[in-house]
């Protein structure tokens, strides 16, 4: 998986943040987690085949992800990842 984040992080996403304002694209973020909730449930507690559904809104949120990531700041949520990942990587190596 490869997505070319550091073109978006210091263009588009940028420039959605500056145009439409960061508690809109806030707001957007936490619409399309919702949205991925919604058809989890759907998929877990009522059996339904939606996978094609759950990407569309995974790929939502990731994205929403990128934009939040472009308001708190690229490197800081670098650092917190790699800290995170190390400390995920460390609990599945002791398994
Ligand atoms: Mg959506």
């Amino acid at each position: 998986m490869k997505w070319n984040v550091d073109t978006l992080l210091k263009g588009y996403f940028h420039k959605a943040t500056v145009e439409w304002g960061q508690p809109a694209q806030m707001l957007v973020a936490v619409e399309e987690m919702a949205e991925l909730t919604k058809e989890i449930v759907k998929n877990l507690n009522r059996g339904k085949e939606n996978e094609e559904e759950i990407i569309e809104e995974l790929s939502d949120v990731i994205i929403m992800c990128l934009q939040l990531t472009e308001i708190y700041g690229g490197q800081k949520v670098e650092d917190m990842i790699n800290k995170k990942l190390e400390r995920f990587k460390a609990r599945i190596d002791n398994i």
